[in-house]
């Protein structure tokens, strides 16, 4: 009796768990878990990327970004972005969204790159992840899987969804509309060479849509990437959309602001209209890449301004 008990200790699928370790040095905590109907979700924090304000909105009069920011009480040069990936547990399978930075010293963003100790401390075990879904290839999206040591810990059989237009971009990606800090591109363009050339194997390319396990279903968007995709969780009457970089913190306010990273940035802002329009019809949750943690949340709308509402946290 005392051996299953312990077995099953160990082998415990609950995402709400306690931590193997506790963390005294985080003062601040890295992971909120709700329940999408029967699917299980926990949102996990990379840490966070210092980035120029400036990124926020490049075709911004810069007047009336630096009095966005003021009213939003953030800095006028840089601020740090939020950096969001989720776990969802649906029919028997685990699944990562995302893999958050890993490490590019660089770029100096150190205090991103933390998600393997962060789903290690929430009693996550790398063997445990059956899929892995990439809203799209940006390093911040990835980098967690290049991370020495990741790849041995992964599952021989793991399965990475990825729309079939991100893999063909990235083969020779075009920078030509982006405004990203100096160091940048370069750095996207290896971390997603480095991809492609350590899990070629494990690639499960769809076109527009695809099921990844009851109820979790991944949508090419496009925009910010080619192949960018959001990924909607529905059961039981509940639903939860993971927008990946859809949206940014200013894109209630401003939807038509050109993020820096986009690389088709008016259909980014079309891709981002459409989808909050439709959030705020529905109501249904909205989680982000970028939004503040959790970045549990839905959405409003006022005419053509959208308001971001945090739903409350439930203990
Ligand atoms: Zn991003």
């Amino acid at each position: 009796m005392i051996h299953n008990t312990q077995q099953e200790t160990n082998m415990s699928l609950d995402i709400t768990a306690h931590p193997v370790r506790s963390k005294p040095d985080e003062l601040v905590p890295s992971r909120y878990a709700l329940k999408v109907g029967e699917i299980d979700v926990l949102v996990v924090s990379d840490g966070v990327l210092p980035l120029p304000t400036k990124m926020l909105g490049h075709n911004a009069d810069p007047a009336i970004r630096a009095a966005w920011l003021n009213n939003m009480f953030l800095p006028p040069d840089a601020f740090d972005w939020a950096l969001n990936a989720v776990v969802v547990r649906s029919g028997g399978r685990t699944i990562l969204i995302d893999a958050g930075l890993g490490g590019d010293p660089d770029l100096h963003l150190p205090r991103a790159g933390q998600l393997v100790k962060r789903l290690d401390a929430a009693g996550i075990d790398l063997a445990s992840v059956t899929d892995v879904v990439l809203t799209h290839m940006h390093m911040d999206h990835v980098g967690g899987l290049l991370v020495e040591g990741v790849k041995e810990r992964l599952r021989p059989d793991l399965q990475i969804h990825v729309a079939a237009a991100e893999v063909k971009f990235w083969e020779s990606p075009d920078f030509s509309h982006t405004a990203m800090p100096p160091g940048f591109p370069d750095a996207l363009r290896s971390a997603a060479k480095r991809f492609v050339n350590q899990y070629h194997n494990h690639l499960r390319q769809f076109d527009e849509e695809h099921e990844v396990a009851p109820g979790v279903v991944v949508r090419r968007t496009g925009g910010h990437t080619p192949g960018h995709s959001v990924v909607r969780l529905a059961s039981g009457g509940d639903a939860l959309t993971f927008a990946g970089d859809a949206v940014f913190a200013v894109g209630f306010d401003q939807p038509d602001w050109h993020n820096g990273f986009e690389h088709d940035p008016e259909e980014a802002a079309r891709v981002r209209v459409r989808l909050l329009r439709e959030l705020a019809a529905t109501g249904e949750m909205l989680v982000a890449t970028h939004l503040p943690f959790p970045s549990v949340g839905r959405v409003a709308v006022d005419d053509d301004a959208f308001r971001w509402v945090p739903v409350f946290w439930d203990y």
